[in-house]
């Protein structure tokens, strides 16, 4: 999970790295009551890279210009992202730019630092033009990231006496967080020389996703769409893609070699949705309910494989609320007969085998959208 910039500055203070003073804001009005220092930088808070260049990073001199300026920027959408909030913070006089981040680096199977002296640029651009200037250091995964290793990394950077301890403090803390917090990276860029001291102007934070149950403090996760915010609240993995047939299974991998079928069969899936093992009626019936609600479904494609799921579970969420678009349903395995029975009783069709089913879902799609240009 992305957090925004001033989210990420939040846990930055509480690990004890500095960040100018800084408050959020939803509407250009509140500025005026905002005790800081001119001039102000203010700051478009968005999930996207890149805010400065496209113009949601500005300096204002007086309340009056902030005002402007905060109207204009929460005005905007950047990168297809609005901008509702923005963050003002003090400005300073930058005299360097640094980089410094803790990525999850998989290939090594270890955190990993990255910095360099190149900053408030793309990472990945300097990391193709001149790899050189980019200093890496592996953190033990025992004993985490040592201060002689940041002193290595500080010195690299061209960094020596108290400015160098400052790196120290603000390297090992940045891992501290990462590690402690559990997350994927953690970036600072620029990481600016401001009058001989280092400062965290820029702050970039994701979480790990599959640890968010242990951060009952953040607030849902912006980037879900209506409809996996949806899925989440039922327990139903739910995921959105840009085809135009809906599907439905049990188990990820029964989910994956659908979506293979379909693409198969020349068809896209629209989104797909894992009752998982076990499922009971009425999770299929929501799963119903979500999968279809999204626009641009032409056809569903059920496709359930009884283990631990009962067929007859599955057959019974299906008649509770029935497909709303045209629907291919494969239905075999545990209580099988039973099943097909109450499918055939309220005059809905299914079969047993997984490639006709596909085809047919394609083939229902391909109707509908020859259907819709005919109009
Ligand atoms: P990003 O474009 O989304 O990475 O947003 P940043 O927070 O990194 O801001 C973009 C750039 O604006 C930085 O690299 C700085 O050069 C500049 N900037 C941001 N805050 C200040 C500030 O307080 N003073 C100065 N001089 N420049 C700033
Ligand atoms: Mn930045």
């Amino acid at each position: 999970m992305k957090l925004h910039e001033y989210q990420a500055k939040e846990y930055f203070g509480r690990y004890g790295l500095p960040v100018q003073k800084g408050l959020v804001i939803d509407r250009p009005e509140q500025v005026a009551g905002l005790a800081l220092r001119y001039p102000v930088v203010v700051k478009a808070q968005v999930l996207v890279g890149g805010r400065g260049k496209a113009g949601g990073v500005k300096l204002a001199r007086t309340p009056a210009e902030a005002e402007e300026l905060a109207r204009a920027i929460l005005g905007m959408e950047i990168r297809g992202e609005r901008v509702t909030r923005v963050l003002v913070t003090e400005a300073v006089d930058i005299d360097k730019e640094y980089y410094l981040a803790f990525v999850t680096d998989r290939a090594a199977g270890r955190v990993a630092a990255i910095a360099s002296a190149e900053g408030g640029v793309d990472i990945e651009s300097v990391a193709r033009t001149a790899p050189e200037k980019i200093v890496r250091a592996e953190a033990d995964p025992f004993l985490g990231f040592l201060a002689f290793q940041a002193r290595v990394v500080g010195r690299r950077l061209g960094f020596a006496g108290p400015v160098l301890e400052e790196f120290v403090r603000i390297a090992t803390a940045l891992y501290r967080l990462y590690w402690a917090e559990d997350a994927d990276l953690a970036e600072i860029n620029p990481l600016a020389l401001v009058a001989g001291h280092l400062l965290c102007v820029d702050a970039k934070l994701v979480l790990d996703d599959n640890a968010l149950y242990r951060h009952p403090e953040l607030p849902p996760n912006e980037e879900m769409t209506e409809l996996e915010a949806a899925a989440k609240k039922h327990d139903l993995s739910y995921v959105e893609l840009d085809g135009d047939i809906a599907v439905i299974g049990n188990g990820a991998g029964l989910v994956m070699s659908t979506l293979d079928l379909l693409a198969h069969f020349g068809g896209r899936a629209a989104n797909f949705l894992d009752v998982g093992g076990g499922a009971s009626a009425e999770a299929m019936q929501t799963a119903l309910g979500i999968a279809q609600r999204k626009p641009g479904v032409r056809a569903i494609f059920i496709n359930i494989f009884g283990g631990i799921t009962r067929c007859d579970d599955v057959a019974r969420g299906i008649v509770d609320n029935p497909p709303k678009v045209p629907a291919s349903i494969r239905l075999t395995g545990t209580n099988e007969t039973e099943g097909q029975r109450i499918l055939r009783e309220a005059g809905i069709a299914a079969g047993l085998d997984p490639d006709e089913g596909a085809r047919v879902a394609v083939e229902l799609a391909r109707r509908g959208a020859q259907g819709r240009e005919g109009r």
